[in-house]
């Protein structure tokens, strides 16, 4: 079956058509993966060094270009074009840790093979998979695909790239870069275009293992579909992260935990898996916090960047312009939603935590202004409200009390989400301990999203985040196969994987292991 029709992209901000692209069915879908299996071959030839080669020259050409790049970003997603720059530079620092630590992580080593089997060389080698699938989301078109994308590639794999439907432009040009820097390895990395179809003939396609991004609904259609044939997933989910705020904290530090919050829950208008959407403060320090956080969100600027007088974007809408001290000629802070639906999911949320009884500290429906949501900040808000529950994925943050840290602790693991959390604590030591107690697969203790742009941590987490981890070490051996190597050096005192060795004799051996083993 082929795909039929086109896939149109559209400006988020002005509803504008931007580019239209083919509908891929399974046939096409089924060519691409047989393109990647191709291209990987003369891949596996290269061997680590050929590949670190390779993929440190696809990423200085990600870094040449980047500016290329983040105008393609920008016009899918809406986003500023200073976030879509700093997106390509996180996921240029993940190519380049990926490419240059693949060998050490994945590379033939030998381990010991223990007593027993002092005559055998243990060896321990990564097999790369195959081709691996990657299904991308749309509000971090670049920095989230690479995770996997860069990380398959270094571990020897070919990818076939299944962009967002949101941003299929940003997909097919990470390809045609590919392409362009190096034609010798042309379509180990190739892209598909459409929509949820597209997915999942390519997580039905024979493909060696899935990388999927995106809502915890669509992984676990991912996740039967891949079960049919025991291909392996990671599945990358949403998020409803937390930030601790402990009440030893002076003034400055409520002053930076304000900072980091606000930037955590609006920067890319809140559409980030790990950005903040729940705040937990000790009572002590709440009020004070709230009040520090809705000063800064205040100063926030959302609506349409306008050229400036020097050609450059200038932010703010006719409420907020003039008003945030900013000169002109300056982006927005942040763009609009790029999934038109979620304005509702976000109304939606607004309501039921103000009809629940939650205090409205900034903004309120008259926030939500389609195609932009201006910061909402909300104060005590009922834990079992959907804004406390369920991915709200706009610039919309609750800010509640507790007793102390560990109640913090213990609200934030209620939840079904696991992604990320932070901590604000007066002493880094105390901070560590309560991240220890966190669900969190990433934590960032006086700071939000600090692992980030620490590529060699892993990233993912558990529960309705999904499963599974991409960058670091972790995301290197996530896209291989290993393979245990025995080479027998020379007989051993008693054979015991011979009939010729006499029972007598195997059996004493086995005794005196036995007795060793009884004995350490
Ligand atoms: P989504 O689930 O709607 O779509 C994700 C991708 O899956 C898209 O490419 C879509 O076309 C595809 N898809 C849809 N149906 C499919 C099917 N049946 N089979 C295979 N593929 C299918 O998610 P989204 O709206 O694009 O992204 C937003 C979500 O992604 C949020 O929940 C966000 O938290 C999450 N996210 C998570 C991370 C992370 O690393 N944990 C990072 C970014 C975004």
């Amino acid at each position: 079956m082929t795909g039929t029709g086109r896939l149109a992209s559209f400006s988020p901000a002005t509803g504008a058509k931007l580019a239209d692209y083919p509908v891929d069915g399974p046939a096409e879908v089924a060519a691409a993966v047989g393109r990647a299996r191709e291209a990987a071959k003369s891949w596996a030839r290269a061997g680590w060094k050929g590949r670190r080669a390779a993929l440190l020259a696809y990423k200085r050409a990600l870094a040449t270009r980047t500016g290329e790049i983040a105008e393609v970003i920008a016009a899918e997603t809406g986003k500023p074009d200073h976030d879509a720059r700093s997106e390509v530079l996180l996921a240029v620092i993940h190519l380049d840790w990926a490419a240059r630590h693949a060998r050490r992580v994945l590379g033939r080593r030998r381990v010991a093979p223990g007593l027993l089997s002092a005559h055998q060389r243990a060896l321990l080698a990564y097999r790369p998979l195959g081709v691996v699938g990657v299904i991308g989301p749309w509000n971090y078109p670049v920095y989230t695909p690479m995770g996997s994308i860069g990380y398959a590639l270094a571990a020897g794999n070919g990818v076939v790239f299944k962009p967002s439907e949101l941003t299929p432009g940003t997909g097919v040009l990470l390809a045609r870069i590919w392409n362009e820097t190096l034609p010798e390895h042309t379509d180990l990395l190739c892209t598909v275009t459409g929509e949820g179809p597209t997915g999942e003939a390519l997580a039905r396609s024979a493909v060696d293992k899935v990388a999927f991004t995106g809502s915890p609904a669509t992984a676990r259609k991912v996740a039967a579909a891949c079960a049919e044939t025991l291909t392996p997933l990671t599945a990358e989910g949403g998020g409803k992260d937390a930030v601790l705020v402990g009440g030893d904290l002076d003034d400055a530090g409520l002053d930076r935990a304000a900072e980091a919050v606000v930037w955590g829950a609006m920067s890319n208008a809140g559409q980030t898996c790990a950005g903040v959407e729940r705040v937990y403060a000790v009572a002590s320090v709440h009020e004070a916090l709230c009040e520090r956080i809705v000063r800064r969100a205040k100063q926030v600027v959302t609506g349409p960047s306008q050229p400036g007088p020097d050609g450059e974007g200038s932010g703010g809408d006719a409420e907020s312009e003039g008003g945030d001290g900013r000169a002109a000629g300056h982006e927005a802070h942040y763009g609009p939603m790029t999934l038109p639906s979620q304005l509702g999911t976000i109304e939606h949320h607004l309501k039921e935590a103000a009809d629940a009884g939650a205090r409205v500290l900034l903004g309120g429906p008259e926030s939500v202004r389609a195609p932009y949501v201006h910061p909402v900040v909300l104060a005590d808000v009922p834990e079992d409200s959907p804004v406390m529950r369920e991915e709200t994925f706009g610039p919309l943050v609750a800010v509640n009390s507790v007793s102390d840290l560990d109640e913090a602790v213990e609200r934030a693991n209620a939840s079904s989400y696991a992604l990320g959390a932070a901590v604000f604590t007066g002493s880094a030591r105390a901070g560590q301990e309560a991240a220890s107690k966190l669900r969190a697969g990433v934590v960032s203790v006086g700071s939000v999203l600090g692992f980030a742009a620490i590529p060699s941590l892993p990233f993912g987490g558990s529960g309705d985040s999904g499963y599974g981890r991409v960058h670091g070490e972790e995301g290197l051996h996530a896209f291989a196969s290993p393979q245990a190597i025995t080479v027998r050096r020379f007989a051993p005192l008693a054979d015991l994987t011979s009939y010729a060795t006499p029972r007598e004799k195997a059996s004493r051996m086995v005794e005196l292991a036995r007795r060793l083993h009884a004995r350490m």
